[in-house]
C-alpha cells in the first residue's frame, strides 16, 4: 500500500498542501476530484519525487521514499498532454526508459512487445507520435510508464486533452489495463463524472486537503459538506 502521511506544501505563503493524509490499498484506482488550484498536481508531483514537501511522509509498502529521487521511487507518471520524443518511433519511445535502466536488448524486445500488446496497438511498433491520434499517443505513453513496472501509477488528468468519444473509450480501456496488471493507481480529474464512474475510491479535494473520501456511491448519495454536493452536483 501507499500511505501518504501529512504531506504539508508550501508555495511563499500559500500552503498548497495542508497536512493531507491518504492510503491507497495495493491495486486501487483513487481519483483525487476538485477544483482547479486545489493541489492535485502538486500532490502527485511531491509522490512522485519532482516537488520537495516542507513536511510529511511517502510510505511505500512500509518504506520512506521521500528523500529517493524520482527514478529509484518506483513510481510512474502520466501527464496531460502526451509528451512523447516526437523523433522517436513508438518502439523507441516506450523503450527509451529501460535503455536508460540497461536492460539487456532481449529482455527490452519482450516487454516492449508485451506493453504494445496491452495498450493494443500492435501495428503502431515503427510510426512516429504524429501519425497517430490522440488517443493512441496517450497509450503510448501509458505503455512507456507502465514498461519499467512502477509498483505505483500516478495519472494527471490523463484524458483531458482528448475529445469526448475517445476520452469515454479510453476510460474504460485504462481501467481494464489498470485492473490486469493490478496496478496501484492515483487517478487526477476534474471531471465529476470521470471520477464517479472510474475509481474504486474518490477523494475530493479542496484547498490543499481532502474534504471527503469514499466509494463514488457514498460521495453521491452523502456528501459531507455543502462544497462537495455543490461540486458534484454539477454531474448530469
Ligand atoms: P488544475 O486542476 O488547474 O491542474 P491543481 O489542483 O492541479 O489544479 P496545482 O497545480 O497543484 O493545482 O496548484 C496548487 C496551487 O499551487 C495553485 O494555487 C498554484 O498556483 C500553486 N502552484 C503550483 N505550482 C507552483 C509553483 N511552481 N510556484 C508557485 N505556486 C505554484
Ligand atoms: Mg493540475
Amino acid at each position: 500500500r501507499l500511505s501518504i502521511q501529512n504531506v504539508t506544501k508550501y508555495f511563499g505563503a500559500d500552503t498548497v498542501l495542508d497536512h493531507l493524509n491518504l492510503d491507497v490499498e495495493k491495486g486501487e484506482f483513487v481519483t483525487l476530484l476538485g477544483p482547479s488550484g486545489c493541489g492535485k498536481s502538486t500532490l502527485l508531483r511531491c509522490i512522485a519525487g519532482l516537488a520537495v514537501m516542507e513536511e510529511g511522509a511517502i510510505m511505500l509498502e512500509g518504506r520512506d521514499i521521500s528523500a529517493d529521487l524520482p527514478k529509484d521511487r518506483g513510481v510512474g507518471m502520466v501527464f496531460q498532454s502526451y509528451e512523447l520524443f516526437p523523433n522517436m518511433t513508438v518502439y523507441d519511445n516506450i523503450a527509451f526508459g529501460l535503455k536508460m535502466h540497461k536492460m539487456p536488448k532481449d529482455a527490452i524486445r519482450k516487454r516492449v512487445d508485451e506493453m504494445i500488446q496491452v495498450i493494443d496497438l500492435p501495428n503502431k511498433m515503427n510510426a512516429y507520435p504524429h501519425e497517430l491520434s490522440g488517443g493512441q499517443q496517450q497509450r503510448v505513453a501509458l505503455a512507456r510508464s507502465m514498461a519499467n513496472q512502477p509498483k505505483v501509477m500516478l495519472m494527471d488528468e490523463p484524458l483531458s486533452a482528448l475529445d469526448a468519444k475517445i476520452r469515454r473509450n479510453l476510460r474504460v480501456e485504462l481501467r481494464n489495463i489498470q485492473k490486469k496488471l493490478g496496478m496501484t493507481t492515483i487517478f487526477v480529474t476534474h471531471d465529476q463524472e470521470e471520477a464517479l464512474t472510474m475509481s474504486d475510491r474518490v477523494c475530493v479535494m479542496y484547498k490543499g486537503k481532502i474534504v471527503q473520501m469514499g466509494t463514488p456511491e457514498e460521495i453521491y448519495t452523502n456528501p459531507k459538506t455543502e462544497f462537495v454536493a455543490r461540486f458534484i452536483g454539477n454531474y448530469n
